[in-house]
């Protein structure tokens, strides 16, 4: 589609609505290069919103993983809990028994009883001696529980978040770029789009210091000198489209000092 065409396209009043005045006025009048930087930004924040709903939702499902497995354990404490106090308890009425057998004096062998009554003692300790680590351990799941559960509850709220800012964001911003992609090179659409998929949201990578800020390769000063130039250049190593600017990227709403001042004429190479 040509500018011109895709100008007409557009009805001004919407047009103006989506982009800041200056930038609006601009937008025809912008290389590739740079409506390829605003499309990038556009991508960004729906990317990052996906991306951050799936890290939530991943971490949603592993606390509730979490939460069933805390609940079994702490099922399986409780009953070896309830063991051991029963088994307690039989070993105290028969002590008691023993003891009263003990007290009658017609009673024919007390050595033998008082033998029993010692064993029963020993075996009541060792079954007493093995409360404590349990009752620890049986506090120590309860607190994992409720942390895990207050994690549970921030990731919860957090993804609600997200998704209401996300609702808000999300039609204006893909009004942007279907405004915006009326002015790219259809084919250097389709390449930004397979760099789109294949590095998750960031096929446009700044060069900074002489780096390419997407794979870490440095880049020939001869090639960050012809960004400038505003021409289209790709990193040899990972492929993605350079650019070079002077101050970080701001939002979208913010960029209209991003835009050069006298538009140069594009020179487009297909990657
Ligand atoms: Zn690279």
């Amino acid at each position: 589609m040509s500018r011109k065409k895709a100008i007409a396209d557009l009805d001004d009043e919407y047009f103006k609505l989506l982009f800041p005045d200056s930038l609006s006025e601009r937008l025809p009048q912008l290389s590739q290069m740079e409506l390829l930087i605003h499309l990038q930004q556009i991508d960004r924040e729906l990317y990052d919103f996906h991306r951050g709903l799936r890290i939530l939702d991943q971490n949603i499902l592993q606390a509730k993983n979490r939460l069933l497995k805390l609940r079994f354990k702490r099922a399986r404490v409780l009953q070896i809990q309830r063991k051991l106090k029963k088994k307690l308890s039989s070993l105290q009425s028969r002590i008691r028994e023993v003891k009263h057998l003990l007290e009658d004096p017609s009673q024919q062998d007390p050595a033998l009883l008082v033998a029993k009554l010692n064993a029963l003692k020993a075996y009541k300790l060792k079954f007493r001696e093995a409360l404590p680590p349990i009752e620890e351990r049986r506090i120590r799941l309860r607190e994992r529980f409720r942390k895990v559960k207050d994690l549970l509850r921030t990731w919860q709220e957090d993804r609600k978040k997200m998704r209401r800012m996300f609702k808000e964001r999300q039609g204006g911003l893909e009004a942007q770029r279907a405004a915006l992609q009326k002015f790219v090179d259809s084919s250097l659409m389709r390449s930004y789009e397979k760099l789109l998929q294949r590095y998750d949201g960031q096929a446009v990578v700044r060069v900074t210091e002489g780096v390419c800020q997407g794979c870490h390769t440095m880049i020939p000063s001869c090639v960050v000198s012809s960004l400038i130039g505003k021409r289209i250049v790709v990193c040899e190593v990972c492929q993605r489209f350079l650019y070079f600017i002077a101050t970080p990227l701001e939002p979208i709403i913010d960029l209209n000092e991003l835009a050069v001042e006298e538009p140069r004429r594009v020179r487009f190479h297909a990657p």
